[in-house]
């Protein structure tokens, strides 16, 4: 484990000088679990882009000294911020969806309550929360990335599909009169996947885009028992596509991460 380059997210205040302290946990992880020495380096991250290199010093009291080495550009983030929209799961099968999709790029992540849902009780959702950020901050420091992707408060379905996150930020562009990279609204409907081959599968509706890396895209995947009519009316109503995800039908973890996949292969960041 030594030899590894172990990657930690630090408060960008610990990183205004030459020494960084590291304290709590990781504190506790770099010496119990990963004994490392004085010499050995970690690359510390501020979540604001950059990464730093550094130098373990000593062991304090309360807490281990570094020395920052280097700052540079932090890898592994993809131009395409993409939003998953996905219906709160049983279980670790959400925790599945946070990890691998944090690895794949995803870059937020809305647990959203459908009528279906199994997991309905928004209070009992936001109290996993401590526990779900703990999942990606460690998702993303082993997958390299340079940014934590963002969990957001659960929401109903309603609301979510009616609150397009792009339109907030076009506008905010709009003023600063900057222009607002093009953007996609997907929902996942099992129902389509009987249809032609061909047709309506999320291939085909990305391919009629000239998707390029930079675009904003939100996708929404239902729960257990999938979405009811009268949600992908609203999805069609608030402009949203529906595509399949081909013929057979995938668990709702499973749709969630081959969804994000497919469209981050499709926009060159997989
Ligand atoms: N209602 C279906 C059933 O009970 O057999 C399954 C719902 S599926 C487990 C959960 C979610 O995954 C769906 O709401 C949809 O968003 C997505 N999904 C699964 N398979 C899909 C497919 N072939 N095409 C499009 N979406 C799919």
């Amino acid at each position: 484990l030594r030899n590894a380059v172990h990657r930690f997210f630090v408060p960008t205040s610990a990183l205004q000088g030459p020494f960084a302290i590291l304290t709590g946990e990781q504190a506790h992880q770099i010496k119990r679990v990963l004994r490392l020495h004085p010499g050995d380096r970690v690359m510390l991250l501020d979540n604001q882009g950059s990464v730093y290199e550094a130098a373990l010093v000593d062991y304090l009291p309360d807490g281990i000294r570094f020395q920052v080495e280097s700052q540079k550009p932090a890898t592994g983030e993809p131009a395409t911020h993409l939003t998953l929209c996905q219906a709160a799961l049983k279980g670790e099968r959400f925790e599945w969806v946070l990890q691998k999709g944090t690895e794949i790029g995803v870059s937020r992540f809305v647990p959203i309550i459908c009528a279906r849902n199994v997991v309905d009780d928004l209070r009992a959702i936001a109290q996993k929360r401590a526990r779900w950020e703990r999942i990606i901050l460690e998702a993303t420091e082993q997958c390299g990335r340079g940014r934590l992707p963002e969990l957001t408060d659960p929401q109903p379905f309603t609301d979510a599909i009616a609150a397009n996150p792009f339109a907030a930020e076009r506008s905010r562009a709009q003023e600063s009169l900057v222009a607002q990279p093009p953007a996609l609204r997907l929902i996942a409907w099992e129902e389509l996947r009987n249809s032609p081959q061909g047709e309506s599968r999320l291939a085909t509706a990305l391919r009629a885009r000239n998707l390029r890396v930079g675009m904003r895209i939100q996708v929404f995947v239902g729960p257990e028992g999938g979405f009811t009519a009268a949600e992908i009316d609203l999805a069609h109503h608030h402009g949203l596509e529906p595509v399949s995800l081909g013929p057979r039908t995938l668990r709702a973890e499973t749709a969630g991460v081959v969804v994000a996949a497919a469209i981050l292969y499709e926009v060159g960041e997989i």
